[in-house]
Order: structure tokens, then C-alpha cells, then sequence
């Protein structure tokens, strides 16, 4: 995202940082490249001319100060300054969906990824919210389009309203809204037709939806690699039907992503998700201050850190997966399974989650297994040596006495987690021959 702008930026205060003061003239240059830096990055000549100005204004006042090192203090200028123009007021990602069945309607050209986005938004409610969602196609132009919503519910486990042939778009948001209401939904989502240039049918069309249904969102869905186009378009919908907020999609490609920040400047509307990919899962909510960190070439480090985390746990679960399914399951592994129990809620979380381990939990409630226990358990684990954790099997009587004795317990509850991690290996070992494992484990990690 937005490599040709920040690229460019950096280069620019690469240059003003190797120099010890900063003169008017410098940041009259540094501001001139900034400028061509952000046309060339597709944001509109209005936007960058202001942008600019804001920046020099400030600037120009603190170069009184003399800062130590005025290169970073214009990059930080420059970063508030892009923040302060790219931020809304509220929290982007925060949909208003009280008083159920909240109706949010998304607009947008056809190929902006306004179907995508829809059964995305769906999904981010369904699984972070604990939202029912219904979604609806009002595409009546292009079966292929209905079709395509519904194929993404099934994907995603999210209802679609039942396609109907021959209704008009009005008439499907109204039996939309009454399946909402009837059947118990939180939210229903209305993905309105497309067209590849906005022409006054399609407006008409969207503006009788709205008054419809009054949405209490109105999401324009444009294509962030667009650029000024997304611009104009997101005046044009903003101005015959009203929306509430702007979804930014492809900002996974090499776009140069100037559109957010005159989208922002021009239209006044918040950007509240940015899409970054085809899967469901692409989608998130619009940080300012990650896109200006980018936009200046600074890195981004909080992204960075999440992406390595989640990289090496879902690495860590898939090996963990392979060996389980063999049958290598030592005591190292239980501990980080007991360890993950007590993360994700304690034993009755955890097994609720584990398909086809019903059997055992019955057994443990027999065995009167509870949350301290996992504390006692993990304390034995502690007290293995190293070759008895990878080997349980040579644990004999005098090593059973030395394990419970440093963990302060009896033998006898030493014996219970010995039994425990023999039951559990035999489980892990057919579930693995079923596939089963390596599902059990995906809704672990
Ligand atoms: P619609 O005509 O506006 O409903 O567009 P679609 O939802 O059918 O999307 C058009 C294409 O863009 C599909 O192939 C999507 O997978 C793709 N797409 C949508 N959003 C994104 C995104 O954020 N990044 C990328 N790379 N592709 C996207």
C-alpha cells in the first residue's frame, strides 16, 4: 500500500535529515516534492495544494525553535498533518446497528468489490460481534450477482434472503426487512446493483431503497486503486443519496492510495474499512495512523508485529497438528494444550470446542477435573525433566514420587495426568486419521 508515495516522501526527508538546520528554503523544497509526491499518488491538485499549505504554515512556525533534528520534525509534522485530514470523528469500525433489525445499505460501481465487501462486513458481525445477519441482493439486472451473494453466505455461514425472479429492488428490501424482523436479526445488509458508471437509474434505484428502509448505514464501496475516478464518484453518491461512510477496497495491491486521502479532503466522509484481499477475512477497520506511517515510509511496526505473531502460531498449530496426528503427543504438548484451556476460558470452553471429545469430557467431569486442576497439572508438567516430558512412558515409580513431590502433590494425581494425557493422545491420533484434528484446531488458533 501507497510504496510510490512513501518512496518518494522518504527520499525527500532522507535528504532533509542528513542536513543540521533546517532553512525556510529547505522546507519550501521538502514541501514542493511533497506536493508532486502527492499528485503523482493520485490525490487531486486541491487536496495537495492544501495539504501543503497546512504543513509549510506549521512548519515555518516551529523552525523558530530550531529544532535538533528538523528533518524529523517536519516528517512528524507532515505524519499529524495526514493524520489529521485522513481521521473521522468517530470510530470507523463502530457500525450503528441498535434496535434491531438494523438495516445497512452498500452502494457502490459494479466491480468495486461492493458484493465482496458486503459478505465480509457480514462475516466481521457475525464472528466479532456475535451479530445474526441476513443479507440481501437487490441486483436484479445480474442474476450472476445474486447468485454470487449467496454462494459467499453459505461460504461464510451468513442466511441470504431466498432470490425471488421477477421482484423489483424496492420490493426486496421491503421483504428483507420483514424476514429481518421475523426471523430475529440483529442486522440485514442490502447489496445494491452496480453499474460500471453511475448513471441516473442507478441512483433512483439506490434512493428508493434508502427511503425504503431508511438504512442506518450507508456504505460506499470504492475501488482504491481508482484514484481520482473514486473521487468524483464518492461526491456523486454522496450527494444524490447521502452515505455514512467509505469502504476502500484493493489496498492490498500496489495502489498508490492518494484516493483516501482526497476522498477524505473532498467529500468529508469517513473511510471506515479498507479491504486488503479477496478472502472474507481481507477486511479492516481504517487506521489513520497506520496509513500515514505508510504514506511516510516509517514502517508500521503494529502491523508488522501482528503479522509475524499470527504467522508463526498458525506455523506452531500446523506442526503441532502433523505429529499429533501421528500419534507423537508428549507432555510438552499437553502443557500447552492445558495452558491454551486456561487462556480460552478454562476445560469447558476448550472441549466445547473439540468435536468428538464429548466422551472424554464426560470422563473428566467423572474425574472431577476443574480449572485448579489444570493449575496442579501444569505444576507436575513443571516438575518433569526434560527427557520425561518427550518420554512420559519411562516414568516409573520413583520418578512418579520425586514429579509429585516437587510439584507439593500425591502420586495419585500424577497418575490422573498420566491417564489424562493417554486418553488424550488416542483422541488426537483418531481425530487426526479423520481430519477431525485438523479442524478441532483451527478454531483453537
Ligand atoms: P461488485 O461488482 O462491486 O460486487 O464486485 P465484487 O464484490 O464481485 O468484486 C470484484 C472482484 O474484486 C472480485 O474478484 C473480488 O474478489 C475482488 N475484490 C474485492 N475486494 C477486494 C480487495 O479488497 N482486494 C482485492 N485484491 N480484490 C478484491
Amino acid at each position: 500500500m501507497f510504496e510510490n508515495l512513501s518512496e518518494r516522501l522518504s527520499g525527500v526527508f532522507d535528504r532533509l535529515t542528513k542536513q543540521g538546520a533546517l532553512s525556510e528554503e529547505d522546507v519550501k523544497t521538502a514541501l514542493r516534492e511533497v506536493r508532486v509526491a502527492l499528485l503523482e499518488a493520485d490525490v487531486s491538485l486541491p487536496v495537495a495544494r492544501d495539504f501543503v499549505k497546512a504543513v509549510q504554515g506549521k512548519a515555518t512556525g516551529q523552525s523558530v525553535t530550531r529544532s535538533v533534528t528538523p528533518g524529523q520534525q517536519v516528517v512528524k509534522i507532515v505524519h499529524d498533518e495526514l493524520i489529521h485530514v485522513l481521521s473521522g470523528s468517530e470510530d470507523p469500525g463502530k457500525l450503528k446497528i441498535d434496535n434491531p433489525p438494523a438495516p445497512i445499505l452498500m452502494v457502490g460501481l459494479q466491480g468495486s468489490g461492493k458484493t465482496t465487501t458486503t459478505a465480509k462486513l457480514a462475516k466481521r458481525l457475525k464472528d466479532r460481534d456475535g451479530k445474526r445477519v441476513l443479507m440481501a441482493s437487490l441486483d436484479v439486472n445480474r442474476p450472476a450477482a445474486m447468485e454470487q451473494l449467496q454462494i459467499l453466505g453459505l461460504q461464510i455461514g451468513v442466511d441470504t434472503l431466498p432470490i425471488v425472479k421477477g421482484e423489483d429492488p424496492v420490493t426486496i428490501a421491503k421483504r428483507a426487512k420483514t424476514q429481518a424482523a421475523l426471523g430475529g436479526y440483529d442486522v440485514y445488509m442490502l447489496d445494491t446493483a452496480g453499474r460500471l458508471h453511475i448513471d441516473q437509474e442507478l441512483i433512483a434505484q439506490a434512493a428508493a431503497v434508502r427511503d425504503a428502509v431508511a438504512p442506518r448505514e450507508t456504505l460506499l464501496v470504492v475501488d482504491g486503486l481508482t484514484g481520482q475516478d473514486a473521487v468524483n464518484v464518492a461526491t456523486e453518491f454522496d450527494d444524490k443519496i447521502g452515505v455514512s461512510g467509505v469502504v476502500l477496497t484493493r489496498m492490498d495491491g500496489d495502489g498508490r492510495g492518494g484516493a483516501a486521502l482526497s476522498m477524505r479532503a473532498v467529500t468529508g466522509k469517513p473511510i471506515r474499512f479498507v479491504g486488503l484481499g479477496e478472502k472474507m477475512d481481507a477486511i479492516e477497520t481504517f487506521e489513520p495512523e497506520r496509513i500515514a506511517g505508510r504514506i511516510l515510509g516509517m514502517g508500521d511496526i503494529v502491523s508488522l508485529v501482528e503479522k509475524a505473531q499470527a504467522t508463526l502460531e498458525v506455523e506452531q498449530a500446523e506442526r503441532m497438528m502433523k505429529r499429533f496426528s501421528k500419534g507423537q503427543f508428549n507432555m510438552n504438548d499437553l502443557r500447552t494444550q492445558l495452558e491454551q484451556m486456561m487462556k480460552m476460558g478454562g476445560m469447558q470452553g476448550m472441549m466445547s470446542m473439540l468435536p468428538g471429545a464429548a466422551k472424554m469430557q464426560k470422563q473428566m467431569e467423572g474425574s472431577g477435573v476443574d480449572d485448579k486442576m489444570l493449575v496442579r497439572q501444569i505444576a507436575l508438567i513443571q516438575s518433569m525433566t526434560k527427557k520425561e516430558r518427550a518420554n512420559p512412558q519411562i516414568l516409573q515409580a520413583s520418578r512418579k514420587k520425586r514429579i509429585a513431590k516437587g510439584a507439593g502433590l500425591e502420586v495419585a494425581e500424577l497418575n490422573k495426568l498420566l491417564k489424562m494425557h493417554r486418553q488424550m493422545s488416542d483422541v488426537m491420533k483418531k481425530m487426526g486419521k479423520g481430519g477431525m484434528l485438523k479442524q478441532a484446531m483451527k478454531g483453537m488458533f
